[in-house]
């Protein structure tokens, strides 16, 4: 108790302390029970100022005894406003227990004062709201000078003498000042608190693995997946351990020192990647970490982000066994294998592809385009330019057909031939699959001589090599169809060799054969190309003759039989000492009635042989006219 003015702002100013003190007091507790629920932090805050307020009281100044000056009024104000009704009313119930239980003459005064403190607080609580200002706090402050103003006023006239006027301003100026002060501290306690809050969610929401540590390695802060990979229920848990507490020497020691150097030199470390054996087998991990550094610049720590790569590790690995897998299958195969890009460059082939082409492997290389290849293919003249295009034009041709894919066999310099496939691809390259199919090539011509010739054989009479019996009918029909189509004359002559089987008798079947096969050539040298020369059976032939009217026909008979007379074959046993035939002539014309088929025109033919034969054989019937 003093009435000396500037031991009343000491004081003061001590009372001014112990709010200090118990704001920070609040600061620090705030972040202990930052986990704890809503109305609890609330009543805390509410206790503390209300345990504040009953300091500020203990070191009131007491000018008479039981007439108390301090500073509770802004503890319990700011209790009310930051925390809410419950907070402000457990405030005024301890500092009112408090002044009730101080008593004094000042007692229902001082009560009136912790009341309406509290009321001023629950009033700006309720009218401010959460989103509370500097200047909010001011008008609080201002408001809660004022409750000391009142409570002043309030006071019984006896107390209320000159001695008091001194003491008025000092107090009314530092509950202002306390309240102003208690209110920014709280505010920025409260919006750190905040900010921690959204920080720690943030990270603890992320689903990468986020860590941050002290220049010690030690864990400060986690997040919930870190924690839940190393068995922790809760990130808290984490804190203060080091990877010597969750990993193997080996590993802990090469990450202590990875992030030593991180924290000495100052550089980040990006994107480091991992491979860890774990009992659900194999996991690849990217790790970054930075490093954190105070306002000062000085290196406090690392920040740490770790993402599970495993998938990407695992499809990128498929991707490269593939891709092993196809050069391995690409080199190996038996086929040349080109692409090219959309402008006709050549962008791969494999060794196959080059050595199908000896005299342009040199060209065939990634980079060069297909223009110049195909140049150099003309230049060396390893392909057969088979399309009769000038060269310009052919390797226009080659190059446009990257585009528009197709199939094309080529034949080359030596005699072999390749089968080009050209395919586009949808993103406009190109790929040529080239084989070597000569072999193939080679049997396929073979096979296709080889069918000929036997269609030869089939047709053909192996004696003579005329027409066989088969082939003769099969075209008789056709002629005779075409005659009939085109009313044109259709002649047929039946030739037969006269006493022939005294031939054989006289001179043997070998001299027979041989026989028959000069007359053969004879037959073909006396009839023109267009006609039809068969063996008929046996001796006998038989001559188709289209476009032939009865009259020629028979001509064309009598110059057969004079071949034959002029070849002179000796017969010795025939009355004309040489090989004769007997000719049967028949002809098919529109008017031809009797005949309305080939075989028809056979019978008729053969009739007329016979009656050449009865008429004494050499002879041709009809006869000319
Ligand atoms: P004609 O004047 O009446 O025709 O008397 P021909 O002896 O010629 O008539 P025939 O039909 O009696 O005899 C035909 C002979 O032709 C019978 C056969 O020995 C002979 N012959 C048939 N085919 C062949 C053959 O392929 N080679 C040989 N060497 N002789 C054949
Ligand atoms: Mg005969
Ligand atoms: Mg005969």
């Amino acid at each position: 108790m003093t009435d000396q003015p500037w031991s009343l702002w000491a004081q003061l100013t001590i009372n001014l302390l112990s709010v200090a003190f118990f704001i920070s007091l609040w600061a620090n507790l705030q972040f202990w029970f930052a986990a704890a629920i809503r109305p609890v932090r609330h009543l805390l805050f509410g206790l503390v100022m209300g345990l504040g307020a009953i300091t500020s009281m203990l070191l009131s100044i007491q000018l008479y005894p039981g007439v108390m000056f301090d500073l509770r009024a802004a503890l319990i104000a700011i209790a009310s406003f930051f925390g809410g009704p419950a907070s402000g009313l457990l405030a005024t119930v301890i500092s009112a227990a408090f002044r009730g239980w101080a008593g004094g003459p000042g007692m229902l005064v001082g009560l009136s004062n912790i009341v309406l403190a509290g009321c001023l607080g629950t009033l700006g609580y309720l009218a401010v709201g959460k989103n509370i200002r500097a200047r909010h706090i001011v008008m609080l402050s201002i408001g809660t000078g004022a409750v000391w103003f009142l409570s002043l006023v309030a006071l019984p006239s006896s107390y209320l003498s000159p001695s008091l006027v001194p003491l008025v301003v000092p107090v009314i100026v530092l509950t202002v000042i306390a309240t102003i002060m208690a209110g920014l501290t709280v505010l920025q306690t409260k919006r750190a608190a905040d900010e921690r809050v959204l920080l720690r969610a943030a990270i603890a929401q992320t689903p990468d693995f986020q860590f941050v540590k002290n220049e010690r390695s030690e864990f400060v802060a986690v997040n919930r997946e870190v924690a839940a990979y190393n068995g922790f229920d809760r990130p808290e848990h984490m804190i203060g351990l080091t990877d010597f507490d969750l990993t193997s020497a080996d590993r802990a020691v090469q990450l202590f020192e990875a992030e030593q150097r991180i924290v000495t030199t100052g550089q980040a470390l990006l994107d480091f990647e991992e491979r860890l054996n774990e009992r659900a087998g194999e996991r690849w991990f990217s790790t970054s970490k930075v490093p954190v550094r105070n306002e000062d610049g000085r290196m406090i720590g690392i920040a740490g982000v770790t993402r599970d790569i495993t998938q990407r590790r695992k499809l990128e690995q498929d991707l490269l066994d593939s891709r092993d897998l196809l050069n391995f299958a690409v080199s190996e195969m038996a086929d040349g294998l080109a692409m090219f890009d959309g402008h006709g460059n050549l962008t791969f082939c494999n060794e196959r592809y080059r050595t199908l082409f000896p005299r342009t492997a040199h060209l065939r290389q990634p980079g060069v385009h297909i223009r110049d290849i195909m140049r150099e293919v003309v230049r060396t003249g390893e392909q057969a330019n088979a399309s009769g295009l000038a060269a310009e034009e052919w390797i226009e041709l080659v190059a446009s057909s990257l585009a528009t894919g197709g199939d094309e066999q080529v034949s080359l310099f030596d005699g072999r031939w390749l089968h080009l496939r050209t395919r586009a691809t949808p993103s406009g390259a190109a790929m040529v699959l080239v084989s070597d199919f000569t072999e193939i090539k080679r049997s396929e011509e073979q096979a296709i001589s080889m069918a000929g010739e036997l269609k030869k054989l089939a047709a053909t009479d192996s004696l003579t090599g005329l027409l066989n019996r088969r082939s003769f009918d099969a075209q008789l029909e056709l002629a005779f169809e075409d005659s009939r189509e085109g009313s044109s004359e259709l002649s047929l002559l039946m030739i037969d060799v006269d006493n022939f089987k005294l031939y054989n008798d006289t001179y043997g079947h070998i001299r027979g054969d041989e026989c028959l096969k000069q007359i053969a050539a004879c037959l073909l040298g006396a009839v023109r190309g267009r006609d039809l020369v068969a063996r008929y059976g046996g001796e006998e032939f038989a001559v188709i003759l289209p476009n032939t009217s009865a009259r020629a026909a028979r001509e064309t008979a009598d110059r057969i039989r004079h071949e034959i007379s002029t070849i002179a074959i000796p017969h010795e046993s025939s009355p004309f000492g040489i090989v004769t035939a007997s000719v049967g002539v028949a002809t098919y014309t529109a008017s031809s009635a009797d005949m309305s088929d080939a075989t028809d025109l056979l019978l008729v033919a053969d009739r007329a042989l016979y009656t050449a034969k009865a008429n004494g054989r050499n002879s041709t019937h009809p006869r000319m006219a």
